[in-house]
Formats: C-alpha cells, structure tokens, sequence
C-alpha cells in the first residue's frame, strides 16, 4: 500500500489521478458522501486502465448507514459507483449516531462476505477507537484516518500510539495544512532546496516519518500530483525532521480529535 495516496475531495480529475497512480500513488481515498458518490463515480473512471490488484482502493460511509442492512447496500453502492467488486478498506466516515458494536458486526460481514479486504475508522478519538475495536470478532482495526498535518499535531499523541499498539494504520487527511508562519516556511523551503522537490513533498515526508503513518493529499493540478509523489522517495535526515519540529512544535489538545 502507498505510503503517499490521493485523496478525492473536492471532486478529483480523472486524468490527474490517473498520473498520480502511474507515480505509484496507487492508494485512493474516496467515500460516499464526496459528492453524493460522483467522487466515486471519477474514482471509477480513473481506475480502468488499471489492473484491480495494482490498487488499493478505500472508501467510507457516513454513520447513518452503520446498520448492518445500510452497511450492505451502502457498499454495495460505492463498489457500483467504483465499478469493482472488493474495497481494499472500507472506514467509518466519523462516529456521529453511529452504534459501533452494530457497525462493526456489519463492517464483519462485509468482509466475510469478500466485499471488502479489510476495516477501518475516521476521525475516531482513542476512547472510540477502544469501544470500535471491542464489538469486532475476528478481524482488527485496519486504520484510523484523521486530521494531521503541520499545523495539526496533537493525533501523534493520541491516535498515533492507539494505531501503534493495534497494528493499525495511521492515515493522515488534510496533510498539506499548516499554519502560515515564513519563518517555518523557510525552513521547509531549506530542506526542500538541499532535495531538490516542494516544500509540500517535505512537509508529507515529514509526516509519513513514522513506519505505521500514510497520508493522502488531494491534488488537481498535475504539477502538484507529481511534487506529491516526490514525497514518496524522500527520507528526511534526524537533523532535518528535528528543525521541523521546532519549526512547526506539536501542541496539547484539549478536548476532542479535531475534524476538517
Ligand atoms: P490537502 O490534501 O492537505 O490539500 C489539498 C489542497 O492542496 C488543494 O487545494 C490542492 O490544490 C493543494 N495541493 C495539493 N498538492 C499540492 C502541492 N504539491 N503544492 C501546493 N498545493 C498542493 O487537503 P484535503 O483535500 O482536505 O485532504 C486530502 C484528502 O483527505 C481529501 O481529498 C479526502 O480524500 C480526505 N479527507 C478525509 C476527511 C475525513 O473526514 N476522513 C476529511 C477531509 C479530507 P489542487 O487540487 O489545485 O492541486
């Protein structure tokens, strides 16, 4: 699975994504409510070319289909709109109403029923993530996408070491937030001068820097697809990753996992 995917909202292009999946960011992120499904519908179109074991494709359904019959015809619905007949990971959008002991038995079934390759969650604080994975049978937790960029630290914390001591993936949305601040912009622009990519290719790089961390930006612009990609080959030095720190310092959260 891609370290660095592309996210889909706002509505993607279909030839940029297509470029992003020749660079190796074969990971696509979509959901449901992207556009009552015409997200989907791009995704769709995108991927034909495509062998369907060279991607890994996620998409999500929002808490009022958590039922175990909304689940089944919710998926069945992305997977049409998809044009194919598995998801690589199907998530929780966010926990809202949603009955997790319920949605997670229906999550189960889907998987059982070879609809979907694996489970997962978003936007889920690490108390919810507990309550998630205690009504799953037989399978993990796959993920936890949330919010998590420059400017938005506070999940390396919390999320993070939840994902960590669950085998469970930390996928972060919004990568390519952050702060306006030029004194820390320069110091992504250093670092980006000395590897010759973006300063965004540093900033995702800085990001996945943890083994179990993926990130999927969203990009239109086919220059920004391929500055993104870049990020996949980058490996930042301690000394590199240590003045991004200070440029861009983690804070405490107080209260809930912030949403986008
Ligand atoms: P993002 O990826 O951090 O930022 C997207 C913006 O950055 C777009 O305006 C894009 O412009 C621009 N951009 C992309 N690459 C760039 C580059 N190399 N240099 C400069 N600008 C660049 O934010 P996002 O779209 O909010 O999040 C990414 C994905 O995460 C979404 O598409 C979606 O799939 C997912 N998401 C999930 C949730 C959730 O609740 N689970 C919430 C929000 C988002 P262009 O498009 O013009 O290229």
């Amino acid at each position: 699975m891609p370290v660095i995917g592309q996210g889909t909202w706002p509505l993607p292009d279909r030839n940029t994504l297509r470029r992003g999946i020749e660079l190796g960011m074969a990971h696509i992120d979509t959901a449901e409510m992207y556009g009552d499904g015409r997200s989907e519908e791009i995704v769709g179109e995108a991927i034909t070319p495509y062998s369907r074991e060279s991607l890994f494709i996620v998409s999500k359904f929002v808490p009022s289909n958590g039922t175990r019959d909304g689940l089944q015809r919710a998926c069945e619905r992305s997977l049409r709109r998809l044009g194919i007949d598995y998801l690589d990971c199907y998530l929780l959008h966010w926990r809202g109403n949603a009955d997790l002991a319920e949605t997670m038995a229906g999550m189960e079934a889907l998987l059982h029923a070879g609809k979907i390759r694996s489970l997962g969650l978003s936007n889920l604080d690490p108390w919810d993530l507990r309550e998630a994975a205690a009504g799953l049978r037989h399978a993990g937790v796959a993920c936890d996408q949330v919010l998590y960029n420059l400017g938005e630290r506070t999940p390396e914390a919390h999320e993070l070491p939840w994902c960590r001591e669950n085998d469970a993936a930390f996928v972060a949305y919004t990568p390519l937030g952050r702060p306006r601040n030029r004194a820390a912009e320069s110091v992504l622009t250093d670092i980006a001068g000395e590897h010759g990519v973006t300063n965004e290719a540093v900033a995702l790089a800085f990001l996945v820097r943890d083994p179990i961390a993926f990130a999927i930006p969203k990009a239109n612009a086919l220059a920004h697809v391929e500055a993104n990609a870049a990020a996949g080959d980058l490996v930042l030095s301690e000394a590199e990753i240590e003045r991004i720190n200070a440029a861009y310092p983690a804070r405490k959260r107080s209260g809930s996992l912030p949403m986008n």
